[in-house]
């Protein structure tokens, strides 16, 4: 009770099955007391383009842009535009970070991928010297929870599109363990659009039953071995 959780949800409909396991995450998490915030970032109309438009003010080096140079001066003289500002405030609160999305050509949409591009700027999230265990953002958790349009035997190591674990990489380990993150399990959900509305009922009552010992769970071992092992 009382723990702080952001949920950046990227889903156009609500009535999807990313909404509906959306409102189960935050019914359930409220209902245990935790404080939840979610960023409906399609809804926000939220920007996904790394520009000088995230800089407000002087430009650091105005005869040649360079994104990461500008964005770590600007947060360094409080000077990121004032949408960036609000996402790191939501971050830095948090103790726990859902990202909640379909899974798209592999990865998140990119919508959520410019979030991730925009939000966790260097001297926020990580520094020079401070990176993967020793990142700014530690003492956080996160987790992914995502949904397929290919089924869990696709996504086996024999099956044609790889193991799962292999499309975590980057986001898991290459984002948030990176930024000083924990990592608990995924929670996938596979082909919601293909199978029987009793299937579908049943993925929405395992994702609730999850939630209820959420706060018990140990990260995982985040390094290669957990990936391609
Ligand atoms: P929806 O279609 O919204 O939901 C499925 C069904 O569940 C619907 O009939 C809905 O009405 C129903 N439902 C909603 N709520 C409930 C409820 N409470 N109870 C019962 N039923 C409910 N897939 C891959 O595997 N790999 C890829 O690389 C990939 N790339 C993609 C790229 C793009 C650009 C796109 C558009 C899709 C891609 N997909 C890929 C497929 C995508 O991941 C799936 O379409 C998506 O995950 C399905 O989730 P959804 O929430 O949109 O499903
Ligand atoms: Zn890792």
């Amino acid at each position: 009770p009382g723990k702080k959780v952001l949920i950046v949800y990227a889903h156009q409909e609500p009535k999807s099955f990313n909404g509906s396991l959306l409102r189960i995450a935050v019914e359930e998490l409220t209902k245990q007391g935790c404080i939840v915030t979610v960023s409906d970032l399609y809804a926000m109309h939220f920007e996904p383009r790394a520009t000088r438009n995230d800089i407000v003010g002087h430009m650091h080096n105005s005869k040649e842009f360079n994104y990461g140079v500008e964005t770590w001066e600007a947060y360094k003289r409080g000077g990121l535009s004032t949408d960036l500002v609000e996402e790191q405030r939501k971050v830095q609160e948090a103790d726990l970070l859902i990202f909640q999305f379909p899974l798209f050509w592999f990865s998140m949409p990119a919508i959520l991928k410019g979030w991730m591009d925009r939000v966790l700027v260097q001297g926020f999230a990580y520094d020079l010297t401070k990176s993967y265990d020793g990142g700014l953002l530690q003492g956080k958790s996160s987790l992914f929870s995502f949904t397929t349009g290919g089924t869990k035997e696709m996504y086996s190591k024999g099956g044609i599109g790889g193991d799962i674990r292999y499309v975590l990489w980057p986001m898991q380990h290459g984002i948030m363990h990176f930024c000083g993150v924990k990592v608990l399990e995924p929670h996938i959900c596979y082909a919601p659009e293909n199978v029987s509305e009793e299937k579908r009922k049943e993925m929405l009552t395992a994702w609730t039953q999850r939630l209820k010992t959420l706060w018990k769970e140990e990260p995982i071992n985040c390094s290669p071995e957990w990936y391609f092992k």
